[in-house]
């Protein structure tokens, strides 16, 4: 069961305290607090775990400082979309909104190789009128021989030069605890130019240890990635990890899936559960089109997969795009063969403009006519 406070509401308060200890004294019940902050206010939920069947909502409602009460039915309890449940599905991280109803993309360099690559990449991304980018330091690699990423040493100029142009926001991966303190001490070192969303890759999905150390942090919301031979309600549950640590500042990623079925693409795109994702939780659902696709292919109309399958993406409302670009792909030492060219950035916004227009104008039609079928 979850309480939803009044918006604002102070937890110094005596009311507040005594909401808590009326919860404490409830038989083999555990309360655990979850703050919300989103652009205008901070949201507080209440989680009640354990033997919640036999409370009373009437009463739960009744209590000091609580507006709301849902009863929890999907196994998501914290991300979950749960009847009656209109709990907002957006929050907010360094100045941008993220939700299900918006949509943002995050173009950057796979791996961060050099500073005057990464200097020219965030030039292009906030030219390009973008605030956010991908930049990748810590590299899970398949090959023990293939570059690993530069890992700490790169964050000081990744940072600063993101802060020189304005980006709010770098998503990047981390394969172990202990890249949070450095990330984290690194943009206190450098003065906070610009925020990070911590990335977990797709080898990573199930590292239920990994999951529990970034769900305790609630400094960086994540971007967490779908395995790629796992189910999807596998996946889910994995992101559900985060928010049961505490923190719910989360954002899945459909990357696609591994299996020659999809050849020749590198994964088999599963764009199509954008959808699905949306109705089963309230997290905004990102697309990755390099990783699912792979390489720079196109059809004879001379648009290429990646463009294809963003599109295709976008159409069914997906609220983030994680891509791969670099100013010389050849020279790129992870991912070059799927990497956008710069000079190809504004065609690739203008494409996903197009379809986000699609994708709004298909909401308010079918908004449109569920209103007027309840009319009848
Ligand atoms: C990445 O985005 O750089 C990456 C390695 O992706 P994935 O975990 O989806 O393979
Ligand atoms: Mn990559």
């Amino acid at each position: 069961m979850i309480l939803i406070l009044a918006p604002d509401t102070d937890r110094e308060s005596p009311q507040y305290h005594e909401m808590l200890d009326h919860l404490s004294r409830l038989p083999g019940v555990t309360a655990r607090v979850h703050q919300v902050q989103g652009r205008e206010q901070t949201l507080t939920e209440i989680y009640l775990l354990g033997n919640t069947a036999a409370l009373d909502e009437s009463e739960m409602v009744a209590l000091p400082c609580v507006e709301r009460v849902v009863r929890v039915s999907a196994d998501y309890r914290i991300l979950g979309r749960h009847k009656d449940d209109n709990r907002a599905a957006h929050f907010a991280y360094n100045g941008v909104d993220f939700s299900q109803d918006n949509l943002h993309v995050f173009a950057g360099l796979c791996a961060v190789d050099t500073p005057e690559h990464v200097d020219q990449t965030m030039r292009a991304v906030a030219e390009a009128g973008l605030s956010c980018t991908r930049m990748g330091a810590y590299k899970p690699r398949t090959n023990p021989y293939a570059f690993q990423g530069h890992g700490k040493s790169c964050l000081p100029w990744v940072f600063e030069s993101a802060g020189r142009h304005g980006i709010k926001v770098i998503a990047m991966e981390v394969t172990h605890d202990g890249h949070l303190e450095e990330i984290h001490d690194a943009l206190e070192a450098a003065g906070r130019p610009t925020g990070v969303m911590l990335q977990i890759g797709t080898r990573n999905t199930q590292n239920f240890e990994l999951l529990k150390h970034v769900g305790r942090q609630t400094d960086f919301p994540v971007l967490l990635k779908r395995g790629f031979g796992i189910t999807l309600e596998e996946s889910l549950n994995a992101a559900e990890y985060l928010a049961s640590e505490g923190n719910s500042r989360v954002i899945f990623c459909l990357r696609g899936m591994k299996t020659h079925l999809g050849d020749p693409h590198r994964n088999f795109v599963d764009f199509t559960h954008i959808p699905v994702v949306k109705r089963l939780t309230r997290m905004p659902v990102c697309i990755d089109p390099s990783h699912s696709v792979g390489s720079r292919v196109a059809s004879p109309d001379g648009i290429m997969d990646m463009m294809h399958a963003t599109a295709q993406g976008v159409v069914a409302g997906a609220n983030m795009i994680l891509l791969d670009v670099h100013p010389a792909p050849q020279k790129a030492l992870v991912d070059g063969p799927q990497a956008l060219r710069l000079e190809e950035l504004p065609w690739f916004l203008e494409d996903v403009r197009l379809a986000r227009e699609a994708y709004e104008r298909r909401r308010d039609l079918a908004q449109r006519f569920l209103a007027e079928q309840n009319r009848q």
